[in-house]
């Protein structure tokens, strides 16, 4: 890291031993994903491309059923898919509420490089994407059918902390050249209004990212995130000179002191990176963690909490 770089920052952010390229991602399954961005970046890629390529592993494994296909239907029965992307020189894209699309993620890239706009939701979305030759698929697999039929006989909604009914993949990548990016894609809290849209598909809420600081994304209830305008808190906390996870630990006491009542019900995590390559996380409950890969290896790592 250039020295001018580092020297922006307090000397506490980077004192400890850094490591670049370097990528983080939410929950297990960043592990998987983590290995698909790795191979980007340390074949000097982009981190652009390794937050794209690593996230869409984990939107076609069918198996994963909070992200892409096979992801959990709103209560209605639709798959509907939100997802954003950001990279280090402030381009966005966006989608929201889109169906049948296995990659919302490079739809979202496609908004951000092809259309003069950075969000496009719903019906909109998915012309934009089969204009670009995006196959329309059906994305309700037979297991998710069958647990939304399961749910239907009772349809009582209430997502459960840490238990896999929702769960978004956030992935943050610093390359080679010193650039940060982000991607951010999720099929939302399960059994959802039909029409809700959360935090994973909105700048500032799910996923910032600033190229002269650091990056952020966030995972858990989604109304949560977007209420205290989330990754962007973490990343205007870390230009302030928190370290990362000094950052991610400030946004969730926000959360927690203005939903003190009901915040043993409700989960919010966010994982952070700053420019020099120090990165930490934070969660309102035990139970959330996230993958990190650098020249040391790829391993998951708890996330404190703010409830122990
Ligand atoms: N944040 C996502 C949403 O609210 C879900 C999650 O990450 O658990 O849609």
């Amino acid at each position: 890291m250039a020295a001018a770089v580092l020297s922006a920052f307090p000397k506490k952010i980077y004192a400890e031993e850094v490591s670049t390229p370097i990528v983080l991602s939410t929950w297990n399954f960043g592990l998987k994903a983590n290995e698909v961005a790795w191979d980007v970046l340390s074949k000097n890629g982009k981190s652009i491309d390794a937050v794209e390529n690593g996230v869409k592993l984990v939107e076609a494994d069918p198996s994963e059923r909070s992200v892409g296909y096979g992801g959990r239907p709103d209560r209605d029965g639709f798959v509907t898919l939100d997802a954003c992307i950001m990279d280090h020189d402030q381009n966005i894209g966006s989608v929201a509420y889109l169906q049948h699309i296995m990659h919302p993620i490079s739809v979202a890239r496609a908004v951000m490089e092809k259309t003069p706009h950075v969000m496009l939701v719903g019906d909109g979305a998915l012309q934009f994407a089969l204009k670009e030759g995006f196959k329309k698929e059906n994305l309700l697999t037979a297991e998710s059918e069958k647990e939304w039929k399961e749910w239907l006989k009772t349809s009582n909604y209430k997502p459960i902390v840490n238990i896999e009914n929702h769960d978004t993949i956030g992935m943050i990548a610093l390359d080679m050249h010193g650039n940060l990016s982000g991607a951010c894609t999720t099929s939302g809290m399960a059994f959802k209004m039909h029409g809700r849209v959360g935090d994973s598909p909105i700048i500032g809420a799910g996923l910032f990212v600033d190229n002269e600081i650091g990056a952020a994304t966030a995972t858990g209830h989604g109304e949560e995130v977007i209420r205290i305008a989330g990754c962007h808190l973490v990343v205007e906390l870390m230009r302030q000179g928190r370290t990362p996870e000094e950052a991610c630990r400030e946004a969730v006491e926000r959360v927690f002191k203005k939903q003190q009542k009901r915040a043993s019900e409700i989960q919010v995590g966010f994982i952070a990176l700053n420019k020099a390559g120090q990165y930490g996380s934070y969660c309102l409950q035990k139970g959330f963690s996230y993958a990190v890969h650098n020249n040391r290896g790829n391993r998951l790592i708890e996330a404190d909490s703010r409830i122990k």
